[in-house]
């Protein structure tokens, strides 16, 4: 069993990034600058975006950090996105879900300009990624195509399972390993929360990926053996074992199906590492310009 080391593979990346921020800076161009919205205190969502704003700064971006309170009204996120769309130093716009219930989170995606629009959730960037167009990838399908990219995982022909039919996880990244490229060329199952047999569909899987928000849910007896297992799922669960009183957890039951898999992701250390990089892949393509001209 090989680990696939997300915290190596997203140390690769950021380097690669940083060395073309310098190149940029180097001949007069400004900085790419990601702007930030969040709404609300809600912790789990403070702890992504302080991390997204910590790897802004060392790969050498500027980054633009706006906080609301849960009170804020949707009209008024709505008026700084359109600000934003408009404002020349900003190149890439991400407002962190959740949102609060009384603003609409598809409101909120359909208002980010397209071309800013880095974390790839909008209409225009996801129905482009479906037809094969150039377009803004979101970041944690994307994080998990370079992962099988960098460790030269084969993906052609084989069977790949998708757990979860989600917008962000699931569904585009069942998209990405069925199109025409490499990584991809894949069959892809999606499964859900009304599929049949789940187990004896899973075991058919020489790529298991697996993103439905259940701790542990995928167990050693839903694994082909041999099969590739990327695991999605992050879960702070209650723990005695550590000093902050929480472990983090995903969908796999790690312990159990690590042994039976060629490789697998581990739950912390995996997916959520390279979601970051990714979505600052994207910024840094759209400080160049280079998806949309
Ligand atoms: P969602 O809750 O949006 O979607 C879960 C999907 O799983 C749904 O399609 C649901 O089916 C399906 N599902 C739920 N329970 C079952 C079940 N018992 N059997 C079969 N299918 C089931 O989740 P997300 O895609 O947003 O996130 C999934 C996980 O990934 C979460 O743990 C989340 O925290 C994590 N995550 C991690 C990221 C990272 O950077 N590593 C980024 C994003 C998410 P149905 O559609 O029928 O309801």
């Amino acid at each position: 069993m090989i680990l696939l080391d997300g915290k190596k593979i997203s140390e690769e990346v950021k380097q690669e990034i940083a060395q073309e921020v310098n190149q940029m800076v180097a001949s007069g161009q400004k900085r790419p600058n990601l702007a930030v919205i969040m709404v609300g205190d809600e912790g789990a969502s403070a702890t992504y975006v302080a991390s997204k704003i910590k790897t802004c700064r060392e790969v050498g971006f500027d980054s633009t950090d706006i906080h609301y309170p849960a009170s804020v009204t949707e009209e008024e996120v709505l008026q700084k996105i359109r600000k934003i769309n408009t404002d020349p130093t900003i190149d890439g716009l991400i407002v962190q879900l959740p949102l609060p219930k009384h603003i609409s989170e598809s409101k909120v995606i359909e208002t980010i300009d397209y071309r800013k629009d880095v974390d790839g959730f909008h209409p225009i960037n996801t129905g482009r990624m479906a037809m094969g167009l150039p377009s803004y990838l979101p970041a944690t399908p994307a994080g998990i195509i370079e992962m099988l990219r960098r460790y030269n995982i084969e993906t052609d022909g084989k069977n790949c399972v998708v757990l979860g039919r989600s917008n962000i996880v699931g569904t585009p990244i069942s998209l990405l390993m069925s199109r025409k490229a490499n990584p991809g060329n894949a069959t892809v199952t999606i499964c859900h929360s009304r599929t049949q047999n789940l187990k004896a569909v899973c075991a058919q899987a020489d790529i298991l990926i697996v993103a439905i928000g259940q701790p542990e849910f995928v167990t050693a007896d839903m694994v082909k053996p041999g099969a590739v297992v990327i695991d999605v799922g992050i879960h702070r669960m209650p723990s005695t074992e550590t000093k902050s009183g929480f472990k983090l957890k995903g969908d796999v039951k790690f312990d159990e199906v690590a042994p039976k898999s060629s490789y697998i992701t581990p739950v912390p250390g995996g997916v959520g590492l390279m979601t970051i990089i990714c979505l600052l892949q994207n910024t840094l393509l759209a400080a160049q310009k280079k998806i949309y001209p």
